[in-house]
């Protein structure tokens, strides 16, 4: 059958696509018996987005004819055009296309919308779809499932606490509590960090209102130390020295980084946009997804999901020593963090994790060496 002569050179054309690593998309144009153009996509070999298999066919079938017109002509293509290529088949008045695959994203001959059969246009081609579609879809799919597998195993996830890994901001909570009493005329209870140190924001607020007298509602309490909070963050609180180029670092390497944290976006962005490094992030683990606590590890899980990677390739940050152990849990590997904070837990946070660092100058050091070696 004369289609499938011409539709298996296109699928040749395919597979040479396929072995220079480009999506395997194979045309040709047949004029009176004859193959007048042929080509494969070579959209990364040429560095172009135009090159497309069917703009390769028809510039060659215009040279090969001296004419733009490729009238009596057929092409044939491996996978339904594309809106540039639809556009160009209407441009080269090619009577008749057949084609392969379905593209059911970005297809224009039928899919998305059919460019080749639209009566406002001066001019329509006969379709013929589906046509060894089997083939045509099978090495697509191939092609598709090696390049994911591809990009699984390149591809790191790095995941990152705020509070106190990243940013230097453990001492904000003693500030907004000794400015809450100070501006009441009293001076921090000194047992007072350690008593609500294990309370929610909630708790912490009934408990204060109730053993110290505060006139104020719970409500308007946690509204002072919100606004509080806020105000530091935005002002006061700094990233740590060497973090900001460290992930800058692992962006440029092609890796995945996210955000684990129980913090809420109103906290941390403010920070992450001073630095401008808000767009390094792939993933926002924080307290808005009502993830368990940190006791748990799923806040870890959940991060290295929305990054796309799996739990195995992540890489952990934490500076407390829960956190480094509930992501010993999820497979990850785990640096511990120094803090200042949890300066007393550093012996057992070493012991948890895989390794520990006083600076992120240390990981990027180890990783750029490790690149020389
Ligand atoms: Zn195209």
């Amino acid at each position: 059958m004369e289609h499938e002569y011409y539709m298996k050179l296109a699928l040749k054309q395919a597979k040479q696509a396929y072995d220079m690593g480009e999506v395997p998309i194979g045309c040709v144009i047949e004029h009176n018996g004859e193959v007048i153009g042929e080509g494969c996509n070579m959209r990364i070999s040429q560095n172009n987005a135009l090159a497309h298999a069917e703009v390769i066919a028809i510039n060659k079938a215009c040279d090969k004819v001296g004419d733009w017109r490729l009238e009596k002509c057929t092409l044939y293509v491996t996978v339904e055009p594309c809106p540039m290529c639809a556009g160009a088949i209407l441009q080269a008045r090619i009577p008749r296309v057949v084609y392969g695959a379905a593209n059911k994203k970005a297809g224009c001959v039928g899919s998305v919308y059919n460019m080749l059969n639209d009566s406002r246009f001066n001019h329509k081609a006969e379709i013929t779809s589906g046509f060894m579609e089997k083939e045509c879809s099978e090495l697509m799919k191939k092609f598709f499932k090696e390049f994911r597998e591809k990009e699984k195993t390149k591809k790191c996830g790095y995941i990152f606490d705020f509070d106190g890994t990243i940013a230097d901001s453990s001492y904000l909570w003693v500030k907004v509590d000794r400015d809450f009493f100070a501006c009441r005329g009293m001076e921090i209870p000194s047992d007072y960090a350690e008593k609500i140190s294990t309370m929610s924001f909630y708790e912490g607020a009934v408990f204060t209102k109730a053993t110290y007298n505060i006139e104020e509602s719970v409500e308007e309490i946690m509204k002072e130390w919100h606004n509080a909070a806020v105000h530091e963050y935005e002002k006061n609180v700094a990233l740590k020295e060497n973090v900001v180029d460290y992930i800058r670092f692992l962006k440029r390497k092609g890796h995945k980084v996210g955000l684990a944290t129980a913090s809420n976006p109103e906290f941390y962005l403010p920070v992450l946009k001073k630095y401008a490094i808000t767009e390094c992030f792939d993933a926002f683990a924080d307290g808005t997804l009502k993830l368990p606590n940190k006791e748990n590890p799923d806040i870890y899980i959940r991060c290295a999901e929305l990054m796309n990677i799996e739990t195995k390739r992540c890489t952990v940050y934490e500076d407390i020593l829960q956190g480094v152990k509930s992501a010993k849990k999820a497979g990850m590997t785990v640096v511990g963090v120094y803090d200042e904070r949890n300066r007393h837990s550093a012996t057992e946070i070493k012991a948890a994790a895989d390794r520990y660092i006083m600076d992120f100058g240390q990981e990027l050091k180890a990783m750029t060496d490790h690149k020389r070696g």
